[in-house]
């Protein structure tokens, strides 16, 4: 059998050319990175959580009317997704503040903000992802105006959905990043909520303890990723309660 083509491998995932045209199948890795790769791990089962995850939130956010690139689940680490134009941007929403938000304005972590905030980091690794103004997008042409009123109208629908669901569960919201795409439909583009979100890109805090069940547990050395992320699905039900704990890596088909 002829061996796939890779597209892409990223520092949590692999991008592998699809079965058909105009699809791409996304593997996602055990490997953990932060701080832009300075610190780095392989957390056995990641990966297989991730798919999970980002799998029932695209799902969940696709029978809202939120579009999304996902397609279907194909093993315990892959997933058919539509091949998209990625928009250079990480749109960040906030609705309470911590990470780099309390660093840059003093406000302590946990702190609620008025409204959900959305803010825009500019996609490269090799500056750390800067934080840019619609100014910036505008006149390096990232985006249009039209593309950044739908990624704002995109943003704040994962943000109202995503919050219900995790508070439905214990868990507050209190900030996460997505990735917006374009999709070409004859000479209409449509813009869809792209690459993963999991517990990777998102801060996820127990309503009643405050304990961390994101990926800040793995940046700030507070226990184990694995054991943090089977909580969050084993809360939503994305892993049955008395499942094995996953700790042996998954071979792909
Ligand atoms: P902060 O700007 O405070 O570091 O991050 C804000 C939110 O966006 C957090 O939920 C964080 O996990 C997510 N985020 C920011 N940059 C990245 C990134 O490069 N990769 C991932 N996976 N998440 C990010």
């Amino acid at each position: 059998m002829a061996r796939r083509k890779k597209i892409y491998e990223g520092k949590a995932k692999i991008l592998y050319e699809g079965p058909e045209p105009g699809t791409i199948v996304q593997y996602f890795k055990d490997d953990a990175t932060a701080y832009n790769a300075q610190k780095k791990a392989v957390i056995e089962g990641k990966g297989v959580l991730n798919n999970r995850l980002s799998e029932f939130f695209m799902t969940g956010l696709g029978q809202i009317g939120v579009p999304t690139h996902f397609i279907r689940r194909l093993n315990m680490r892959e997933q058919l997704v539509r091949s998209v134009e990625i928009i250079p941007l990480e749109v960040i929403v906030r609705n309470y503040a911590a990470g780099t938000m309390s660093q840059r304005l003093g406000l302590e972590e946990g702190t609620q903000l008025p409204r959900p905030i959305v803010e825009y980091c500019y996609k490269d690794d090799s500056l750390g992802d800067p934080l840019v103004t619609e100014e910036h997008i505008a006149a390096f042409g990232w985006a249009s105006q039209q593309d950044m009123d739908d990624i704002l109208s995109l943003a704040l629908r994962v943000n109202d959905f995503m919050s219900g669901l995790l508070l439905g569960v214990g868990i507050r919201l209190i900030d996460f990043k997505i990735e917006v795409g374009r999709v070409f439909e004859g000479d209409f583009q449509r813009l869809v909520i792209a690459d993963e979100i999991s517990p990777d890109s998102c801060r996820l805090w127990d309503i009643e303890t405050g304990a961390k069940l994101d990926k800040d547990v793995f940046r700030r050395d507070l226990g184990n990723l694995a054991d943090a992320y089977t909580e969050v699905a084993t809360r939503l039900g994305v892993m049955p309660k008395n499942a094995t704990p996953i700790t042996k890596p998954t071979l792909i088909n």
